[in-house]
C-alpha cells in the first residue's frame, strides 16, 4: 500500500482511548441490520461480507490516482488497521466550498452501504460536467469503510472489542474508531471557515427498504424537520419510488438521544448540519446502488444550494453514455449476470479482470444499440477454464468511457 498523508488529529481528546479486548458478544439490531439467518450461504471469515480491507486496499490505489482525490488515514482501529478517508474536490483550500461528510459501514454486515458509497465515489470521480461542477464547488470526506476489523473478523455490527460503534458516542472512554471519527468532525468545524453542512451515516436494514432515519421534533426542532423533510423529498424526486417517505421510520420521538453520531451532530451544531442516517436493503432485493447514489448526490446539491440547472438534462439522467449496475447474484458461485443500459449507439467493450488487472475474458466487442443488456459470466477464462475463487472487475467501455466495477467469486 503506498503511503498516504497521516493528518495531525488533535490531541485532547485522545486521552483514555484504547480498551481491552472483550468477549464478543452479539448485540440487537434496531434501525438497521441483517436477517439472522442470512448468514448459510458463506461463512463470515471466507467472505467479509463480500468487500473486505484487501478490497479497499485495492480500491484507494485506484482512486488515489485522480488529481482531485486525496487519501488519508485519520486513525487507528483496535487492531490497529487504518481508518482511511477520501477527500474528492478541485480545491480543497477554497473556503468557499460546501463540505459534505459520508461515512459508510460502521456495522460490516451491511455491506450494501459500502456499494452505495462506493457508488458516489465513482459518480463524483467521473468526467461528467455533473461531476466536474460538484467536485469544482464542493469538498466530499468520504470513509469507505469505518469498522475494517469488523468487517474482518466478520462479525455484523460491532468491533475487535465487541462493541457496536454505532452508539456510544458519549461512552468514557471512548472506543478507538468512534474516537477518530468524534475527533475529525470536531477538526473539521472547528478549524475551517467552511464546516460540514450535510453528513451522511450510511447503513443499510433488512426491512428491505430504502430510507432516511427521520429525528422527530421533540428530539430536535420545528425548523430542523422543515429542513429534513426537505432533504428527503429532494433526494426522493432523483429516484421516484425508490425510496420510502420521510415519515417511514421516525426516531428521537422521546427527546434527544446522546450515543449516536446524529446525537453529536445535534447537541453540537443544531440546524446547521443535515446529520441523518441513510438505511439502504440489506436483503436480496438489494442494488440499483447507482440510481441510490445519483439521488443522493443531487438531493445534497439541492439541499446546499448548488445550482447546476447549466448542466444539460441529459447529463442529469445519465452521467455518461451508458450506465452499468452491480452484477447479480453477487458474490456468485456458478455464474454472475451484468446489467447495462447503453443510451448512445456506439462500440462497447467489456472485459472481465483479475484483482490485478489483467484480462481474463472479452465478454463483448461490438456495435451496440440503445437499449437495456444482461451478459452472464460463468466463471470462465478465454481458454474456457474455470478461474480460480476472488475478487474480479467488469469493465464496460463505450466510445472513450469507461466504468468498472467490482464482483466476487466464491466456489
Ligand atoms: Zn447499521
Amino acid at each position: 500500500m503506498p503511503y498516504k498523508h497521516y493528518l495531525l488529529i488533535p490531541l485532547f481528546l485522545l486521552s483514555n482511548l484504547v480498551k481491552g479486548q472483550n468477549n464478543f458478544i452479539p448485540q440487537s439490531t434496531e434501525k438497521c441490520g441483517i436477517i439472522p439467518d442470512d448468514e448459510t450461504q458463506f461463512s463470515r471469515d471466507a467472505r467479509n461480507w463480500g468487500y473486505g480491507y484487501d478490497s479497499l486496499l485495492v480500491d484507494l490505489d485506484r482512486w488515489e490516482a485522480y488529481s482531485y482525490v486525496t487519501i488519508d488515514s485519520l486513525g487507528a482501529t483496535v487492531q490497529n488497521r487504518a481508518i482511511w478517508e477520501l477527500t474528492i474536490s478541485e480545491n480543497p483550500e477554497i473556503s468557499s466550498n460546501h463540505r459534505i461528510y459520508i461515512h459508510a459501514r460502521t456495522h460490516p454486515g451491511e455491506e450494501e452501504s459500502f456499494w452505495v458509497t462506493n457508488e458516489i465515489i465513482n459518480i463524483l470521480i467521473s468526467d461528467s460536467p455533473f461531476a466536474e461542477f460538484v467536485r469544482s464547488n464542493c469538498i466530499f470526506h468520504i470513509i469507505p469503510m469505518y469498522n475494517p476489523d469488523g468487517v474482518e473478523l466478520g462479525y455484523p455490527r460491532e468491533n475487535a472489542n465487541g462493541v457496536d460503534i454505532e452508539s456510544g458516542w458519549d461512552d468514557i472512554p471512548l472506543e478507538p474508531e468512534v474516537a477518530v471519527l468524534k475527533n475529525r468532525f470536531i477538526e473539521l468545524m472547528w478549524t475551517t471557515d467552511n464546516p460540514v453542512e450535510v453528513a451522511l451515516n450510511m447503513h443499510s436494514a433488512y426491512s428491505c427498504k430504502r430510507y432516511f432515519v427521520y429525528h422527530d421534533a421533540v428530539g430536535t426542532s420545528d425548523n430542523f424537520t422543515v429542513l429534513e423533510q426537505q432533504f428527503i423529498g429532494g433526494t426522493q424526486s432523483y429516484f421516484p419510488g425508490g425510496f420510502e417517505n420521510w415519515d417511514y421510520f421516525v426516531s428521537w420521538t422521546s427527546g434527544t438521544p446522546d450515543q449516536y453520531p446524529e446525537s453529536w451532530w445535534w447537541m453540537n451544531h443544531g440546524e446547521n448540519v443535515m446529520a441523518l442516517t441513510y438505511e439502504d436493503m440489506n436483503c436480496i432485493e438489494a442494488g440499483l446502488y447507482d440510481s441510490t447514489a445519483n439521488a443522493i448526490l443531487r438531493g445534497t446539491c439541492d439541499y446546499i444550494g448548488l445550482n447546476y440547472s447549466h448542466i444539460s438534462e441529459e447529463n442529469k439522467v445519465h452521467p455518461m453514455e451508458f450506465s452499468s449496475r452491480q452484477n447479480y447474484p453477487n458474490p456468485f458461485n456458478a455464474s454472475t449476470l451484468i446489467p447495462y443500459t447503453i443510451t448512445q449507439p456506439g462500440k462497447v467493450t467489456i472485459t472481465i479482470l483479475d484483482i490485478i488487472g489483467r484480462e481474463v475474458l472479452q465478454l463483448a466487442n461490438g456495435h451496440h444499440n440503445v437499449g437495456e443488456y444482461l451478459v452472464k459470466w460463468d466463471g470462465m477464462n478465454r481458454f474456457k477454464l474455470q478461474v480460480d475463487s476472488g475478487i474480479y472487475f467488469y469493465r464496460i467501455q463505450v466510445g472513450r468511457v469507461n466504468n468498472t466495477r467490482k464482483m466476487l467469486l466464491i466456489k
